[in-house]
């Protein structure tokens, strides 16, 4: 990309080349709408490429459910819209119930699956073993979900990405937006590093950067970063479909064979100026979870602390100077997961491991995505802050911002306005 063929203008510029930027790209541009998708880096490159690939609905707050079921819906279509292979299969979902404390959250967790009508159920220690075969040490059952699938992150969002460009979305990858060109009180431009688009619609689907990104803006998103930290094993002949999930394991069958293996739901944080000032809001969520977040404090609270809160837009922006978002894994959490893994299936034991990874995720004060136009920018549409499983619910956020731009009527996502926060 370079300045002379960058677009003048387009109907909608979208912020952010991750799942939910390329699905709100594909489903704009579906609908005759011309639209210019910037990324900083390349397609998919954070969180969307970096997860572990679950698309579920269980274990779902109930104000995401809704969203969720359409979004597993749209992945449905997705597999022969995009005629690639992105590696969906509808395998199912399964939490262990280790724990007394775990088995009554996976009870209390299908009173929602009973109001939405979903297949989940709970499983006896002798369903458990039929459904993961080699399972051991497994005193009570877990919690199963059907219908629920899994994909490959990168190639599918990749995938999404060419589809949109196919239905006519320019998608330009190296090209940071550097902010928004505001007149008379609304959005007239964005600008890149390449130079202007004109456009009176844009929308924020910049990850972990969209809190960053707003603050030029006035507009306070309340979002910190956590990262997870992944490793995929070597291809086995273990035929265990199911994607499951337990305190000290997360793990789900790749294309390849292998599978993606991380330490459950424990995370490491960084302690960032952010973390300083939105301490308040995220105290109820961080009490309730902290015994699988990790607080760190290293070098990028004085990176961050430099970065400026305005800044010139005809200037390199901390967008630009990291492009890619690209923390290193763990090896504590991985290695505990490994041991998990070999405790869980003693058959996986010397299982070889082929790459190790980390994602920055980010997560707002109730870990509940927002999808929202702001009302004191017009033209400026929000869809962030997914809180780690916003992969799975990426098709449905991406169809619900497309409606929001285009005006349409939005179902799903009452409970995930930017308002909640005021
Ligand atoms: C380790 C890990 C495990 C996870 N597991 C799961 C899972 O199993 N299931 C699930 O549903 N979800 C999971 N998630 C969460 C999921 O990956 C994210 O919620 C989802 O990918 C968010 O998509 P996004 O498009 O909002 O953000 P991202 O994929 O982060 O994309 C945002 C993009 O915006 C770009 N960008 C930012 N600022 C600018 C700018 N100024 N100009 C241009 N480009 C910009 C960035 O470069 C980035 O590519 C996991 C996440 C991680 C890290």
């Amino acid at each position: 990309m370079t300045p002379a063929n960058l677009p003048e203008s387009a109907d909608v510029v979208i912020i952010g080349g991750g799942i939910v930027g390329c699905c709100t790209a594909y489903y704009l541009s579906r609908q005759g709408i011309s639209v210019v998708l910037c990324e900083k880096g390349q397609v998919g490159c954070e969180q969307s490429s970096r997860n572990w690939g679950f698309i579920r609905k269980q274990g779902r707050h109930p104000a995401e459910i809704p969203l969720m079921i359409r979004s597993l819906e749209l992945w449905h279509e997705l597999v022969s819209e995009t005629g690639e292979e992105i590696g969906f299969h509808v395998g199912g979902t399964l939490y262990l119930s280790e724990t007394e404390k775990r088995h009554q959250a996976n009870e209390r967790w299908m009173e929602h699956a009973r109001n939405f009508n979903l297949d989940s159920r709970l499983l006896t220690v002798a369903e458990l073993e039929k459904l993961a075969p080699g399972i051991r040490n497994q005193k009570r059952g877990g919690l199963y979900t059907p219908s629920d699938a899994r994909a490959e992150p990168g190639p599918a969002t990749r995938a999404i990405s060419r589809l949109a460009t196919r239905h006519g979305a320019c998608v330009l990858e190296h090209c940071a937006v550097r902010g928004i060109d505001i007149e008379a009180g609304r959005v007239s431009g964005v600008i890149t590093e390449q130079g202007r688009i004109g456009t009176s619609s844009a929308v924020c689907a910049g990850g972990a950067w969209s809190r960053y990104f707003c603050r030029h803006l006035d507009v306070t998103l309340p979002q910190l970063q956590v990262i997870g930290s992944v490793m995929a094993t070597r291809p086995t002949a273990s035929c265990m479909q199911v994607s499951l999930w337990s305190k000290g394991m997360g793990m789900r069958k790749r294309l390849d064979g292998g599978y993606n293996l991380a330490c459950g739901g424990t995370a490491d944080c960084e302690i960032t100026p952010d973390f300083l000032r939105f301490a308040h809001r995220f105290l109820p969520t961080y009490l309730k979870s902290k015994e699988t977040v990790n607080l760190k404090l290293n070098r990028r609270f004085l990176k961050e602390a430099a970065w400026p809160s305005r800044w010139a837009l005809d200037r390199e922006t901390p967008f630009e100077k990291e492009r890619v978002l690209d923390p290193r894994p763990n090896m504590k959490l991985l290695n505990l997961a490994y041991r998990t893994m070999t405790r869980t299936f003693p058959e996986l034991a010397g299982i070889g491991i082929a790459r190790k990874w980390a994602g920055m995720i980010d997560v707002t004060p109730d870990e509940l995505p927002i999808i929202d136009a702001i009302d004191t920018i017009p033209g400026l549409v929000i869809s962030t802050g997914y809180s780690g499983h916003g992969f799975g619910l990426g098709p449905g956020a991406g169809k619900a911002t497309a409606d929001l731009v285009a005006g349409h009527r939005c179902e799903h996502i009452d409970q995930l306005s930017f308002s909640r926060f005021r």
